[in-house]
């Protein structure tokens, strides 16, 4: 393959087209999630086209669950892709079309050679130590000699010399030719192959970067015998490691959820999972938290690092907490609406939203998902009257019940900001000389029904003056009298 046939990847003359080909026959992947994450970098930080393909050509694999599932997946993610999702199955007649003129040309052929007789071939090729890569008597067959007989397509592959893959991320790979076979394009039965396929689709759509898995890197040999057969320009090649697990190996169930899905269930949120999963195999300097403008901006191929990324979920929660404390809070409310749907919890109320969006300024800058927050968001979430939880049943002493009735004449009056909150608080610590927290002490559970909570202040001022005294006055109701 020459190189003067390829697009020239920095000559920025080419809009670039690039795209995401998911296969819809499980759960979207984490892996195709990054996959699709640096396509959509790579074509956004240039002003080009990201699309979206599903390839649904394995009619007895592909789902419409799955196809829903990605649709999802890539919604979630806020990966945004240009025109309609186009389904690589409803293009078999264009697929035909390309192998039929392969055929003409004589860059293809029909094989009649039957099941058994490849089996024979390589039988004997594996008896001779020779390679059992078939290679068919009809490849240079005169039609005339054709048999009525059912056939397949294949290509006509180089078998002399090299072929070289100009990977932006793994460099010059090259493949010998020899260890090339005729790949089938057509089956017997009529249908293209997902080879051919993947070909056809991507020569159509206009793609100039095909940025997938490494697990493609052999296919691309093959695929560009169908580039050269048909006189299409190369697109540019990035292959990119997979991810990994903790322990080195590629990253599967056993090293927890690797589903798209799974992780919304687990509410993250999006612009931090996106974060984490650009950082996955890419770097740009020693920049850990960055915001998808920037990632536009740095993205680039020479970034991409040639080993595979290890998946570590402190990180990503660590990355996601920075988001969330940054994130708008109308943004934040969607995404824990979407959140509760994808675990399959009940939806907030109007009036829990209301609370929940007072509740966000004092909860976001703490919070690494959205249960957390949420958890942290309970006091403003709850009604009256509240559930004690066990740690704030041992509050429910004549102490608690003395301090917390001493407050609330200073709470009944005066001004209900942070300042004159703490004026309050610090008027019975004086009286009392006790320290701050012995009145938070029991001012946590009156107004949270917990003794893990956000600060006091914080709490009293998003639940206001009089829900705050009636949750006062509901506790030291259930206290012994002072
Ligand atoms: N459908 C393939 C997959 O899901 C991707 C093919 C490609 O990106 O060229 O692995």
């Amino acid at each position: 393959m020459s190189a003067a046939s390829r697009p020239d990847p920095t000559s920025g003359a080419t809009p670039v087209v690039t795209r995401i080909a998911p296969s819809p026959t499980g759960d979207m992947h984490i892996g195709t999630a990054r996959t699709a994450l640096f396509n959509w970098l790579y074509a956004r930080g240039r002003g080009g086209k990201f699309l979206l393909r599903i390839e649904d050509t394995d009619r007895a694999r592909s789902t419409p669950e799955a196809t829903q599932g990605i649709l999802d997946g890539m919604a979630w993610l806020g990966l945004n892709y240009d025109g309609e999702a186009v389904s690589q199955f409803e293009r078999a007649a264009r697929h035909v079309e390309v192998a039929e003129a392969m055929l003409a040309s004589g860059a293809a052929y029909k094989c009649f050679a039957t099941q058994e007789e490849i089996e024979a071939f390589r039988e004997e090729a594996r008896a001779k130590g020779e390679s059992t890569l078939y290679r068919s008597p009809w490849r240079d067959a005169d039609p005339a000699t054709h048999p009525d007989a059912p056939y397949v397509v294949r290509v006509k592959a180089p078998r002399e010399g090299v072929t070289v893959i100009r990977d932006e991320v793994q460099g010059d790979v090259t493949i010998r030719n020899d260890q090339l076979d005729d790949m089938i394009v057509l089956r017997s039965d009529g249908t293209p192959t997902y080879m051919l396929a993947v070909v056809v689709d991507d020569h159509d759509m206009g793609v100039t970067h095909v940025i997938r898995g490494d697990d493609h890197l052999n296919n691309a040999a093959r695929q560009m015998t169908i580039y050269e057969a048909m006189g299409w320009p190369l697109p540019v090649y990035a292959h990119i490691p997979l991810i990994f697990g903790p322990d080195g190996k590629k990253m599967s169930k056993r090293h927890g959820a690797t589903g798209v899905k799974e992780y919304q269930a687990m509410g993250y949120p999006s612009a931090g999972m996106r974060n984490y999963l650009a950082r996955l195999g890419w770097s740009h300097g020693d920049d850990e938290f960055f915001s998808d403008a920037q990632a536009q901006e740095w993205f680039d191929l020479s970034g991409v690092n040639k080993s595979p990324a290890r998946f570590d979920t402190k990180k990503l929660e660590n990355i996601c907490g920075q988001h969330i404390s940054v994130m708008d809070d109308d943004e934040i409310l969607s995404e824990v609406d979407g959140y509760l749907a994808a675990a399959k919890f009940p939806d907030l109320t109007s009036d829990q939203k209301r609370q929940l969006a007072a509740a966000l300024p004092s909860v976001k800058g703490s919070s690494k998902t959205y249960p957390q927050l949420l958890e942290k968001a309970h006091f403003a979430l709850v009604q009256r009257p509240l559930e004690l939880d066990e740690k704030a049943q041992k509050q429910l002493t004549d102490v608690s019940n003395g301090i917390l009735k001493e407050l609330t004449p200073h709470l009944q009056s005066g001004s209900w900001n942070r300042e004159a909150l703490e004026g309050a608080i610090n008027a019975v610590c004086e009286a009392r000389e006790i320290g701050f927290g012995k009145v938070a002490g029991p001012l946590r559970p009156a107004l949270a029904g917990r003794a893990v909570t956000p600060s006091v202040l914080d709490m009293m001022l998003v639940l206001g003056r009089e829900e705050s005294l009636a949750r006062i006055a509901e506790f030291t109701a259930k206290c012994p009298s002072a």
